[in-house]
């Protein structure tokens, strides 16, 4: 199944989309993006358009992708580094997956208001700018963390209890789905979200030994 796509009618969409499309490589993609307004509301309240981290050098083993930034995020700049990140790095550890050898991305790159859910125009928008750090970054395995990114992949009705714990062709590459690191924070250490996390995880790590 292939990635949605923005609406024809968004003419911001299509801006995105066409200057996402204009940059040659990751550094001038991130210098592309920061300066991006497309989501007056997001654009108006945040502090950093959170682009994404890569690996120092090469085709990074496998990307994260989560929902927005939160708080710390918009704060520092950078992705997964609230409560959610330091989570997910001990989860990341536990698995045996190194995140220094991951692209750590966003579906939306702006912290939405209050941490509420992005608005479908704004996930359209921004997916420009995903969908080229996906093309010139090209990891072989995306893990999709929230049920935002589960439904940006494998599309609108997607039930994340239906779809994870196995590996989804999109795009020629594989996509699992599983829990966002704040629902396994939400529902506390011995809850659902965080087994599943921590599963799909080190399945994740046993297709990459
Ligand atoms: S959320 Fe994405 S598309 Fe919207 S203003 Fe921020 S960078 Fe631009």
């Amino acid at each position: 199944m292939a990635a949605p796509r923005p609406p024809r009618f968004d003419a911001a969409a299509s801006e995105v989309a066409r200057a996402a499309a204009a940059a040659p490589d990751w550094t001038t993609l991130a210098q592309v993006n920061r300066p991006c307004v497309a989501c007056p509301e997001l654009a108006a309240a945040r502090q950093h358009v959170v682009v994404g981290d890569v690996p120092l050098a090469g085709r990074p083993r496998f990307a994260l992708v989560g929902e927005a930034p939160g708080a710390t995020e918009d704060e520092t700049g950078r992705p997964f580094v609230g409560r959610s990140g330091a989570l997910l790095d001990q989860l990341l550890a536990e698995a045996g997956l190194d995140r220094g050898e991951a692209a750590v991305l966003n579906i939306v790159k702006c912290r939405p208001p209050g941490n509420r859910t992005p608005k479908a125009p704004e996930v359209a928008r921004c997916g420009g700018w995903l969908r080229r750090q996906l093309d010139l970054l090209d990891p072989p395995v995306v893990v999709a963390l929230g049920l935002s990114a589960a439904k940006w992949f494998l599309g609108p009705r997607t039930v994340l209890a239906q779809v994870r714990a196995r590996p989804h062709e999109v795009d020629g590459r594989a996509v699992w789905a599983t829990y966002h690191p704040s629902a396994a924070i939400r529902f506390g250490p011995n809850g659902a979200p965080r087994a599943g996390l921590l599963a799909d995880l080190t399945a994740v790590a046993g297709t990459l030994a």
